[in-house]
Order: C-alpha cells, then structure tokens, then sequence
C-alpha cells in the first residue's frame, strides 16, 4: 500500500511515540493511531466495506476524521468529508451523488443520518470507542497505488451545484510534498487546526503535510480567538492555518498584544487575498503570512505567497508550487499577451482526474491537458499572478470586460456600504450593463444616486454600475463567498 492509508503504518515505523493528535482530553501517538486506525479499518471491513465503496464523514475536526480517512484508505475505500454547515438538502446531494454506502458521524447528526437512506452507520460516541477497542488490531491493507481513488471532495457549490472532485492518494501526496516544499515544514511542527478539516485547505495543506513530516496535531471543533491564544502558548503551536477573518478576529483581540507568540513559525491563511492591514498588524508582532491560492480540483495548492514577499507582492497570490505548472490563457486557449488578462490554467500532478459521474463537465473543465480554473488572473513581470474574479461573474459590456470584484471592491470603500455584489444585467444598447446590489450599514441613508456618484473618479466610467438595488442581507455560502447565481436569480430580472 502506497497510498495515504499508509501513512499511519509508516510513521508508526519512524515515530512511534511522537505525539500525532492532540483533542481535548485525548492524545494519541503516532503508534496509537496507527493501531486506532488498523482497527477502525477491521471494523469497516466487518460492516462490508470493500475497494471503491465510498465511506462519508459528517462531524467537527476530530480524530475520528482523520481515522476514517486513513481507514478507508486501507481498504482502498474512498473518502468522502461532508461539510457540516450544508443544508440537509445538499447533503442528501453529496451522499446520493456519490453513492456513499458507509457514514461516519458525530452524535449531533444521528437523526439526520438514519433518515438519510445510507445503508451503514457508525456513530463517533462511545459505541466507537468500545468497537475499536473489539476489533482485531492485526495488519490488514489492501494494495493500494497512487492511482488509485482516495477521495471525492465536494466543490463549495459557489457557481452552481457542488460537483464531486475525483483525487488519487498520488494528487493528495504530491500536494503534501509541494505544501512541505514551499512552506518549508519541520518534523516537529505544532499544528493548530480550528478551521474545519472537511474543508480542503485545512485538510491538505496543513493537516496531512503535519503528518507526512511526523508533527503535531491540535484538534479544535470551533474557532474561538481568546482559546486559540491560550492553545498558542500552552502547546508551542508552530503553525497556524485559517481564512482572513479568523486572523482578523485573533488580532482584536485585548489579550492579542500581550500574548506569547514566540513559538510560531507559519501561518497560512488561504481562500482570499489577506489585506494589507492585517499583514502589517502581525508584521509587528514579528509574524508573517503564507498566502495560499487554490480550488478542491487542484487538491488544493496552486500557488502560494511566500512570507518574504507578502508586503511586496500584497493582494497577489504569489507563484506556482514547486511541481504545479500554470498559464494565462485568451478565450481561444493560446497564450494571453504579457500583463494581459485571461483564464488561469494549471496543470501538474495535484489536478484532479475529474468530476464524479460528470463527464460532460469533466470535459469542459480541461483543455490540451490543463484544467480551467475558472479564475481571471494577471501575472507580473516577476511571474506573480493576481485573481482579478471568476470567468463566470464576468460582465462584457459593450465589448469592454467588467470584473465585478473590482466594483465591489470600490463600493466596499463607501462608509454606508456594509456588503455588496455586483452583476450583470441585460441591457438593449450594450448587451449587458453592471447592477449593484448593496446592503446598507445600520442606521445608514445612502441613495442609489450618492453612492454611483461616489463611484466616479475611483473606476473607470464603462465599470460603474447602471443601476443599484437595495437588499437586507446578501446570500453567501459557508466560507463566506457571495452565491453569484442566486444574486442573479433575485436582482439580475426586477426592474430598476
Ligand atoms: P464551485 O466550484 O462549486 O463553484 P468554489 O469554486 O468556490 O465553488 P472551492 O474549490 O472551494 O469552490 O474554491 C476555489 C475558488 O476560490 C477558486 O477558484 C477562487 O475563485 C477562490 N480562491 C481561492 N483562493 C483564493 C485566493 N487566495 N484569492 C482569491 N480567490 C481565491
Ligand atoms: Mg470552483
């Protein structure tokens, strides 16, 4: 087995009694997991799970999840991490779409899943516990190649349906070692996961890169800013990975200025560009972000923003990783002109086979080989590439092309805006026309005319939006993204 299912066998071998996760009361060796794991594998295999059959996780970070990963991957089972935070809805979709025939989850879930139609359950409570401690702890691993099916990880579903990402244990190893390369991983990492593992950042580029070099990990269920400071300075966390807003909300808070920091090394923060503020702000606390760029397609890492360059090369997303390869390329697929515009493309050994059951959107997702990130991006004269927005939300306006996360950027400057989106709407003179749909502060006043006239001199004319709506709130998915398709559906046809 060369497979990630591997992985506990391996350091068990090299490290056994290195401390491989850390939650709440639990520790476990590398040795305990592994023997955790052989177990949980044993017991899976009772319940009827064979190669290929899909096994779902449905919890907080928990050892659990890792076990069930690393078990499935023993079996030559496929792992399928759910996202907690989906409406019961799209998990059904996720569990049906993938035709997962074995689900893991916590407790809270126990209703859900008994009427959700998987045939096997297992339950992370007691019952877990006494069923590993009864299961065989003998060696058992199917024989598994890099090639071979490890996961399917569901897409954040931003510009439509979720779509189930094919990835070989080769696409998650390789991006481990493109992690480890360019983040320059230590063996004795401390590292503090709080972000939600089932997502694919957390899971890839810091949980399994911890483990690949044999580090530490702190599990956390939740994020919470002032714990996180505590965690910080009782374990000598090295690493620290979240979105902008989680460093956001550590930096505000009382006890930030005071606390011990000394230990950490890393953090990595990912899924948008981190601002300019926040990086001076733990500049000064002698810190520095790694900026990670990425899609569940690509296992995640494209291109990461190394520490050295944050101030510098602020807002970009930095250079491809050590064994990804990209292009900018013209809606023709040639080569975009130098410094222009165009579809970012990658193409190396993290890039997924394809989309579960999809092959007409597996089609369209690559070209000569590359795989079409869907992303609009600029790069520098130093090979630095900039996300300008999607393909999708583009708007083609008499012929000039409007990138409404730059609009929106500029509106966000407007005192009395507290969000906003931007779209396109269709229009008899220019085939289509931006409208802005703005969600007022509280207490705010601000009138359509205000606001585009506050737009004037900070955009070029042809990018102001015609027109502005007014909403309560906008729709955003989990990670916080605004859903586009949504937005479109509600305000791109009202007259205004
Ligand atoms: P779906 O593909 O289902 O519509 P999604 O694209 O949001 O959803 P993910 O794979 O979770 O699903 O997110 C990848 C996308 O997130 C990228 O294509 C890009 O648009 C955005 N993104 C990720 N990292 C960054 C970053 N550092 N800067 C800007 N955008 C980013
Ligand atoms: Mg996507």
């Amino acid at each position: 087995n060369h497979g990630i299912g591997s992985w506990t066998a391996r350091r068990a071998r090299k490290t056994p009694h290195r401390l491989a996760v850390v939650h709440q009361g639990s520790r476990y060796t590398y040795a305990q997991l592994h023997d955790r794991t052989t177990r949980l594998a044993h017991h899976l295999r009772s319940l009827g799970v064979r190669r290929g059959d899909r096994v779902a996780f449905l919890g907080p970070n928990h050892p659990a999840f890792l076990e069930t990963l690393f078990a499935a991957g023993r079996l030559g089972a496929v792992f399928v991490p759910l996202n907690i935070r989906l409406a019961e809805a799209e998990l059904r979709h996720c569990l049906t779409d993938s035709g997962t025939s074995l689900l893991v989850h916590s407790p809270p879930f126990g209703a859900f899943a008994a009427a959700s139609g998987v045939g096997r359950l297992v339950a992370v409570d007691d019952t877990y516990d006494k069923a590993l401690a009864q299961a065989p702890g003998s060696p058992l691993d199917e024989n598994v190649t890099l090639d071979d099916l490890a996961v399917i990880m569901y897409t954040s579903g931003t510009t439509g349906r979720a779509k189930g990402a094919v990835l070989s244990h080769g696409n998650l190893t390789w991006n481990s070692i493109n992690t480890l390369v360019d983040g320059d991983f230590a063996s004795d990492e401390v590292t503090l996961l709080s972000a939600p593992m089932f997502h694919t950042a957390a899971l890839n580029m810091t949980c399994l890169p911890t483990f690949l070099k044999g580090g530490t990990l702190i599990l956390e269920e939740s994020f919470s800013p002032s714990r996180t400071l505590d965690l910080v300075e009782e374990h000598g966390v090295t690493v620290m990975f979240g979105v902008p807003t989680m460093f956001q909300q550590l930096a505000a808070e009382e006890r930030f200025a005071a606390a011990d920091l000394s230990s950490v090394r890393k953090m990595m923060c990912g899924g948008a560009p981190v601002p300019q503020a926040l990086i001076r702000t733990y500049e000064k606390r002698g810190l520095r972000f790694l900026q990670g760029y990425g899609m569940t397609e690509a296992s995640p890492g494209v291109c990461l923003l190394d520490a050295e360059n944050a101030l510098a090369k602020a807002g970009s997303a930095g250079v491809p990783h050590f064994f990804n390869d990209v292009r900018i390329a013209d809606p023709a697929g040639h080569d975009a002109e130098r410094g222009e515009r165009g579809e970012l493309l990658v193409e190396g050994p993290t890039i997924m086979s394809g989309y579960w059951g999809l092959p007409d959107a597996t089609a369209a997702a690559f070209t000569d080989g590359w795989f079409r990130t869907g992303d609009v991006a600029i790069a520098d004269e130093d090979g630095y590439v900039t996300i300008v927005d999607r393909v999708k939300d583009m708007i083609i306006s008499g012929g000039e092309n409007i990138y409404p996360a730059e609009v929106e950027k500029a509106l966000y400057e407007h005192p009395s805006v507290a969000d906003c989106a931007v779209i396109g709407v269709p229009d008899e003179k220019w085939g289509e026309v931006g409208r802005a749909v703005v969600v007022l502060a509280p207490g705010a006043e601000a009138g359509a005319d205000g606001i585009l006239a506050f737009l004037d001199g900070r955009l070029a004319r042809y990018k102001i939006p015609k027109s502005v709506v007014f909403a309560d709130a906008l729709p955003r998915s989990g990670a916080g993204k605004l859903l586009k398709p949504r937005i479109r559906e509600t305000y791109g046809t009202t007259d205004s």
